[in-house]
């Protein structure tokens, strides 16, 4: 494993089994994530520790390109990771302080039909060090402190799930970045069976869950997970997940004209969210040039957001951001669009 992606006991158990003390440890974690360095020769390492490193891994992860909305202040990043391969991310400031928005994988494998980071597949998962790279990468770059984690660009996070639970518990680590986990959010588009797994881990992020159709039919069509996970064992799995954590559990749900917004929708989705604390997020959809359907109208999307209402239930329109430079939801690729 790569150095910065190993928890501080690791770390620590690594220089001890190398003849040093452990305190050596301590100070290459905190030269890693919490001054987000890696040109370890300026560190306080001793010359011994740094002989015992030499030839053992740091992965870095570089800003390639960058974005700059014109009509708010997104930013898109395209980075490049070692092995040449590009992942995208996104920037977004808020009034409460800047939100980034990272990758789990290059590319995807779950081949959503609305999504332009599953069109190539899944070419390989990320190290936690490289999910971390994105958020230190930027922080250096702007001279700022990212507030808030989504874990929302390409890539489905469950189907990573090591990797993305590592990447997580280091980022919140107190000798590290030190963020709450209360300002992490995953995404998935619903691995049951990981959704159970993440509710015993303990570790009290926000869970959203990307939903998009109301009954197996017409989901199974949209989105090819639902054949392995129905609704139903999805619902099974956000209960077991509500009764752990007690967490509310936003679902995510892209507006798509006159396959999603009708009013059996709002009949299947009161019956589905039956039971469970939960907060709705409607997403119009986003143009992407594989998927040949629109977004209802802003009137529509209203009507429909009225409609859940009356239902009682809570409903949120997401704040559409960077869409001049397709860094919106389900925009992201791995490679430069041409
Ligand atoms: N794989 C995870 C993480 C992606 S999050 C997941 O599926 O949840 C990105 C969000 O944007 C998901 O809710 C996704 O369904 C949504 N999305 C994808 N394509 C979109 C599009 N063209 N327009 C609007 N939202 C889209």
């Amino acid at each position: 494993m790569d150095l910065n992606s190993m928890y501080i006991d690791e770390l620590r158990d690594f220089f001890v089994s190398k003849g040093e003390k452990s305190f050596r440890g301590n100070q290459l974690f905190t030269f890693l994530h919490d001054k987000k360095r890696i040109d370890i020769e300026n560190s306080n390492l001793s010359a011994k520790a740094l002989e015992i490193i030499k030839n053992e891994k740091i992965t870095t992860i570089e800003i390639y390109k960058m974005y700059s909305s014109e009509i708010d202040e997104t930013r898109k990043m395209l980075f490049k990771l070692e092995d040449d391969n590009l992942i995208e991310g996104v920037l977004m400031k808020y009034k409460f302080g800047y939100s980034q928005c990272i990758s789990t994988q290059v590319g995807c494998k779950m081949s959503c039909g609305f999504c332009a980071s599953t069109k190539d597949g899944v070419i390989r998962n990320l190290s936690a060090s490289e999910m971390l790279g994105q958020i230190y990468a930027v922080e250096n770059h702007f001279n700022i402190t990212i507030s808030n984690v989504i874990l929302m660009g390409s890539g489905e996070p469950l189907d990573n799930y090591d990797e993305v639970i590592r990447f997580i518990r280091l980022l919140h680590d107190e000798k590290g970045h030190n963020l709450s986990y209360r300002n992490i959010t995953l995404s998935t588009c619903g691995l049951a069976d990981k959704i159970r797994d993440l509710a015993d881990e303990d570790i009290p992020i926000n869970l959203a869950v990307s939903l998009h159709q109301t009954n197996d039919t017409d989901r199974s069509k949209l989105m090819p997970i639902n054949r392995k996970f129905n609704l139903e064992a999805l619902k099974k799995a956000l209960i077991y997940y509500q009764d752990k954590t007690n967490n509310r559990i936003t679902f995510e749900y892209t507006l798509i004209e006159g396959q999603n917004d009708k009013d059996s929708n709002v009949k299947e989705l009161k019956i589905f969210t039956h039971g469970l604390k939960t907060h709705i997020n409607l997403i119009p959809l986003n143009p992407i040039e594989e998927f040949n359907e629109k977004r209802p109208n802003s009137f529509g999307i209203q009507t429909f957001k009225n409609k859940l209402e009356n239902e009682n239930m809570n409903v949120t329109i997401r704040r559409e951001l960077g869409s001049d430079i397709s860094a919106s939801c389900g925009q992201l690729r791995r490679r430069v669009k041409r």
